[in-house]
Parts: structure tokens; sequence; C-alpha cells
């Protein structure tokens, strides 16, 4: 099997919460999703990517850096980004090398550093809707954000999030470093956490602006610009619902992407969460014709074969 896949792995599905989210935490999540990334790997799957999302962890890079600013300069957005890639990246090639080498695969496992390219025009700098650190439930504590001039959104039953704008991406960076790769035989981490945003404004240097990119979106863009056969989104809930969280809730198993856009229109999916994961998936299946799924990180494997999850086509119905 020589056909690339990409694999999207979400950050609350990492990180959940109502959990402390230490770093022996993520590992034990990501250790159980790598161990079935590895099989699929060892089943054939000749050219893989991965890529993740930074959600919770990029928030509490933000939070170290508000706490210790009377100490350290603060860096920007785009630097926690760039930070996050390297602790996940480093943290999901530690355990897929292990897990491979455990089935006996030798494969170069390489996260990459990577910047993904978007406008300054870009509305979303005008309203922030990414969110990003701790679900909060102390309304004092999101008075005082307020105050600071931080956005934050309630999620319902959850509590409070922090927004941090978030346009739309427009080209990875540094494909041509990830086509190297892939063609020598290494699976990629790239795009983590939406990618690096930067900007051209013609004056030499991209420059690095602050903002976190959706990744959803950032790995369905990779996945068509690598010519990806499937792009799998996988995250902390079995796939995608329909009157989710009420009594009707239904579960889509096969769905065609016609039916999908007509629930996406009907407003069934949550903004800054559910709602790009469908979005990317869509782009992804409409613009290429390959396969998109979205289902649960504990699930991968099975994910991946077709067997569970939500499974979105274009070309037939289900
Ligand atoms: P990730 O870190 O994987 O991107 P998100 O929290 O952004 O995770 O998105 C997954 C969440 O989307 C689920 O935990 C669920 O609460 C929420 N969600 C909102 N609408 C739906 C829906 N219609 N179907 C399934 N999940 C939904
Ligand atoms: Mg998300």
């Amino acid at each position: 099997m020589n056909e690339r896949t990409v694999i999207a792995l979400g950050g609350n599905a990492i990180s959940p919460a109502g959990t402390a989210g230490t770093a022996e935490e993520q590992t034990t999540n990501l250790h159980r999703a790598m161990a079935q990334v590895a099989e699929l790997v060892a089943e054939g799957h000749t050219q893989l990517v991965l890529t993740h999302g930074n959600g919770p962890q990029v928030g509490n890079v933000l939070i170290k850096n508000e706490l210790a600013k009377d100490v350290v300069p603060p860096v920007p957005l785009d630097w926690c980004v760039a930070q996050t890639q390297a602790t996940i990246g480093f943290t999901v090639a530690n355990t897929l090398s292990y897990e491979l080498r455990r089935l006996g695969v030798e494969r170069p496992v390489v996260p990459v550093v990577s910047r993904v390219l978007v406008s300054r025009r870009d509305p979303g700098f005008e309203t922030p809707s990414k969110p990003i650190g701790p679900y909060l439930t102390d309304a004092e504590e999101v008075a005082r954000r307020r105050a600071a001039g931080q956005a934050l959104v309630e999620i319902p039953d959850r509590g409070w999030r922090r927004v941090v704008p978030s346009p739309k991406p427009l080209a990875s960076v540094d494909r041509p470093a990830i086509e190297l790769l892939l063609s020598d035989g290494a699976i990629v981490i790239a795009n983590g956490g939406g990618g690096i945003p930067v900007v051209d404004d013609g004056d030499g240097p991209l420059h690095g602006i602050e903002a976190v990119i959706d990744k959803d979106l950032a790995g369905a863009l990779l996945a068509q610009e690598l010519g990806a056969r499937t792009f799998a989104i996988l995250t902390d809930v079995p796939g995608v619902a329909v009157g989710y969280g009420t009594d009707a809730e239904r579960w889509l198993e096969e769905v065609h992407i016609g039916e999908l856009r007509g629930y996406e229109a009907a407003g069934e999916f949550a903004a800054g969460s559910m709602g790009p994961k469908v979005a990317a998936i869509c782009n992804f299946v409409e613009g290429s014709g390959g396969r998109g799924m979205i289902a649960s990180l504990e699930d991968a494997l099975e994910a991946l074969h077709g067997t569970v999850g939500t499974r979105v086509s274009r070309d037939g119905g289900p």
C-alpha cells in the first residue's frame, strides 16, 4: 500500500478536560494511540503524516507567560505554538518510535517545526474564535481576564475558555521538506497546533503573527497539498453526532458529503470544536475525492480501517 495518509490528533484527546494534563498523562495517552498507528504502519502504510492539535497545551504555555512576565520576557503566541510543536512532536515521535520497534518496524519518525502561511487581512484577526487553555469555571477569574483585554467564550456545561484569532491556513510553508522526508521513508509530524502562523509582507523573511490556526483546517490543507488518499481526524468523541447532547442524539457512520453539509448549514456542529472538523473533512473530501473520517483517538486503528467513526464520501451515497 503506497497511499498517503494524514492523521490529525486532537489536543483535547491527548490532554483531556478534567485531567491535570501532566507530561506523564499526555505521554500515556499518546502511547495508547501510537500503538495503533504503529500497527497501521506495520500493515504496510508507507507514507504517513501526523499532525496534532495544541489547544490545551498552548493555553498552558500562555498562562506560564502571564505568571512569569515580571521575571522573564513573555514570548509572542507564534513562539508559544512553536514550543508546543516541539514538546508534542517529541512525545509523538518518541512514543511512535518505541511502538514501531516493538513491532519490529524500523522507520525514522521526524517532527518538523512547521510554518503555515496566513493573511494579515484575514477577518479572524478581528474576531477571536479559537478556544485554548483550560476550561474556566471561576466567575471572578473570567472577569479578571476580560478586564485584562482577553476574549472568552462560554462553552455550554463546561465553563469559559479563552479565544484567540484563528486565521485561515493558506499554504504549508514547509511542504517541500515534508515531501523530501516522505519520499525518503520517514513518518513525518507536521503542521502541529495548526502550524506556526506566518505572514509574507514582501519585505524579506516571513514574520510570525499572534494567532492559533485551527489544526483540523491546517491538516486538511496539508492532506490536499500532499495528495493524500485518506485524512482522519482523531478526537475525544466517537465521531460526528446530530442532535449532539440531546435526547435525539444520533452518531453518523457512513455519510455522504451533501448530507453532512446539510447538517452543517442547520447549525449541528459547535464552532471551535466539531464545526472546524466537519468543515475540514468536507474541504478535503470535496477537493480531493479521498476518504475522510472523524473518530475517537482510542479507536485509531479500527477508524483507519473504516469500521468505526464517521466516514465521509463524495461519490455515491452511503
Ligand atoms: P480536539 O482537541 O480533538 O480538536 P475539540 O474539543 O476541539 O477536540 O472537539 C471535540 C468536541 O466537539 C467533543 O468533545 C464534543 O464535545 C464537541 N462537539 C460539538 N458538537 C458536536 C457534535 N455535533 N458531534 C460530536 N461532538 C461535538
Ligand atoms: Mg479542536
